[in-house]
């Protein structure tokens, strides 16, 4: 597995496995703590979750899934905006340290932006890095002007990535956030890099035309194509474990120019600013 490197140095698998719907449904827990073990093994070492994931059902997956192999994953979870208090902050972790039967989160990060002051968060997760409940902090949908408010904020420059959707009919920040990100050293996450519920983007035309050239499938030229830059992380989720071995593949799948501007001319590339896509 190719890996990306967060500001401290420290070095992440570059595709990486998302939890959003895991521990939803009681009855798909053994299939989905299989999926993200299986992860593991072909080397999506990086598993992001939050505490909003089927209200701490999925931190409770993840700890299940990483059980005897902690030291091997990097675990990312979020705590929510109305969490992200300077005594919110540390309350929450807890509960996720809980959760996921850990004693440290690797990547903590806001979910996006609520009612506190950015300043008050960055300065609770500052504390929580001393005390080393957690390794590193960012964000999570935080578009370039929230993110100078970040730098300027005492402690701001620690900020270690933001979490965005990013999927090629979804690719604003390629104008001004990626670039942004990249010149400072802070890693994007490339959130649902799928489409979120893939039917159509995995339909798109020229991704079906550039797979079929490489012998491979629209989702894996999906992941190939938004690892292109340096600094980004992709977080696939998949339950099946088919799906699974597909996504971990696609470090492989390396796009030419010529399946770059195909893709640019069915997916336009942003020509100005945009505002920030959530989902
Ligand atoms: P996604 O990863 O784009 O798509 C997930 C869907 O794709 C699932 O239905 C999955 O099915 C399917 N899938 C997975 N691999 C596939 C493959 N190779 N071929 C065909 N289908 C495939 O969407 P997402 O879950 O929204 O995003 C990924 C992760 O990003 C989330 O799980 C979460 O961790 C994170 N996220 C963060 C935010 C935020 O606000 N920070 C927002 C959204 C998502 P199966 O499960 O059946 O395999």
């Amino acid at each position: 597995m190719r890996t990306i490197k967060l500001p401290s140095g420290e070095q992440v698998s570059a595709i990486g496995q998302g939890t959003w719907y895991m521990g939803d449904r009681k009855g798909e827990a053994t299939r989905e703590i299989a999926a993200l073990q299986l992860g593991i093994d072909l080397g999506m070492t990086l598993i992001d979750t939050a505490e909003m994931y089927a209200d701490g059902g999925a931190e409770r997956i993840v700890a299940q899934a990483v059980a005897g192999r902690r030291d091997q994953v990097f675990i990312v979870s979020k705590v929510y905006p109305h969490n992200a208090s300077r005594s919110g902050v540390p309350a929450a972790c807890e509960r996720s340290l809980k959760r996921l039967n850990t004693d440290r989160i690797d990547l903590y990060l806001l979910h996006w932006r609520g009612g506190h002051p950015l300043a008050e968060t960055v300065a609770a997760f500052e504390s929580l890095r001393q005390a080393e409940k957690i390794r590193h902090w960012g964000v999570s949908n935080l578009d370039v002007a929230d993110m100078e408010e970040i730098a300027r904020s005492p402690g701001g420059g620690e900020c270690a990535a933001n979490q965005v959707l990013y999927h090629p009919n979804s690719r604003g920040i390629e104008y001004d956030l990626l670039p942004w990100c990249e010149t400072r050293g802070i890693a994007i996450m490339a959130y649902s890099p799928l489409g979120h519920t893939t039917s159509r983007l995995l339909r798109s035309p020229a991704l079906e035309s550039v797979a079929k050239r490489h012998g491979c499938t629209p989702a894996q030229v999906a992941l190939a194509w938004g690892l292109r830059f340096p600094n980004v992380i992709s977080i696939p989720k998949a339950s099946d474990p088919d799906h699974v071995r597909e996504n971990a593949a696609a470090i492989d799948v390396v796009l030419t120019a010529e399946d770059l501007a195909e893709i640019d001319a069915a997916h336009k590339p942003p020509g100005r600013k945009q505002p920030l896509d959530l989902l």
